[in-house]
């Protein structure tokens, strides 16, 4: 593996207040690169201070969006250790979306790697405050100066990170999620299991139009028939209903795989409960919180870790979930998870990994 060059910033940023500080929006001194050429693969890897890119307006990605990102965070224990929650399937996930987007393999020992030099070098931004973390976004994307549609021949791939204060300052809030029943966010045979930004960009409309009327986030049904349930703008979705857990399953393709998602699974399954990975109707969702067979409702993603769901609405109907507060295995899955990922709780399924 080539050695990863570090240049440090010689003007470093004062760390933020993380109380109301907005998400995503203050970045780490440094962040790192690497670039990939046809015939020579990933090189160059190296880490340089947080800084604007130069792009010739001709780069593929501002016209075909040939782009993939990635989600994680960076946590620190009690005893002031960083660890990252299971990277292997974040950097696995990430080169599914490149197999889907023809954006070449990152080895994943190289970006692991590039990964764990980055946040040891900025391990001071990594927040000491209680349930608070540092984001991490890996992305690449196509560089080549061409218009025309092909895959690109050069990509960078780039690792920034922001440190975020608790998710739930104030306390868990439980979520009002609108029913989209126009737009649609991914096909079958799309890009809807992959992250990357085109699937975003469809669904700004749709999230813009929520956001209007008081919702928080869009809830997608499937792009065939617009009556399955598909997933929440950046998280996936579980329900209790008439005491079976029922989450939509990944067979489509047009679902995308979160990490949340499967490590909720398998602590679901490890205390005994079955959960059923299928196809739920709109219909079926909306008469069970109609007749108060839908129990609990909850998101799942690496942002909010696992956020209640208070309210639906779809069309003309709306209807509150567990009496607009968080229910017994939201709330626990919230804790086991979160117990987990800042070492307040073993991790017995060996999902941590140190960092330094
Ligand atoms: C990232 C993401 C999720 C959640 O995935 P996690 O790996 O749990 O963070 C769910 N849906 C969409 C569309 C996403 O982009």
């Amino acid at each position: 593996m080539e050695p990863i060059q570090i240049t440090r910033t010689t003007t470093p940023k004062a760390k933020p207040e993380l109380n109301g500080l907005p998400f995503g929006t203050y970045f780490s001194d440094h962040m790192f690169l690497m670039n990939y050429v046809d015939g020579k693969g990933w090189i160059n890897p190296r880490i340089v201070p947080y800084g604007p890119f130069e792009l010739e307006p001709s780069s593929m990605v501002f016209h075909y969006a040939q782009e993939m990102f990635e989600g994680m965070k960076a946590y620190r224990t009690a005893e002031g250790k960083i660890q990252l929650f299971r990277p292997d399937q974040n950097i696995a996930r990430m080169n599914r979306s490149g197999e889907r987007l023809c954006i070449p393999h990152i080895p994943e020992e190289l970006f692991l790697a590039g990964l764990k030099a980055l946040i040891e070098l900025d391990q001071e931004w990594v927040p000491h405050d209680p349930n608070s973390s540092l984001y991490i976004r890996p992305f690449a994307f196509a560089t080549d100066p061409h218009i025309g549609v092909h895959a690109s021949h050069t990509y960078l791939f780039a690792i920034i990170t922001c440190p975020v204060g608790s998710y739930y300052a104030e306390g868990i809030n439980p979520v009002r999620i609108m029913i989209e029943s126009a737009d649609v966010r991914a096909v079958r045979g799309g890009t809807g299991y992959t992250k990357c930004g085109g699937n975003y960009a469809a669904s700004i409309r749709a999230g813009e139009e929520a956001a209007k009327k008081g919702y928080s986030q869009v809830l997608w049904l499937d792009g065939v028939h617009r009556k399955y349930i598909e997933e929440v703008g950046a998280m996936n979705v579980m329900f209790k209903i008439n005491g079976r857990i029922v989450t939509p399953s990944l067979a489509n393709g047009s679902v995308l795989p979160g990490i949340t998602r499967k490590s909720c699974l398998e602590l679901l399954h490890s205390w005994g409960y079955e959960v059923e990975e299928r196809d739920l109707s709109v219909d079926e969702l909306m008469q069970a919180a109609a007749n108060g067979s839908l129990e609990e409702a909850w998101g799942t993603g690496t942002a909010a870790v696992v956020s209640p769901i208070g309210e639906l609405a779809y069309r003309d109907e709306h209807y509150a979930v567990h009496n607009n507060e968080i229910g017994p295995i939201t709330q626990k899955l919230y804790d086991t998870l979160t117990g987990i990922q800042w070492g307040r709780i073993e991790d017995a399924f060996g999902w941590t990994v140190p960092v330094c």
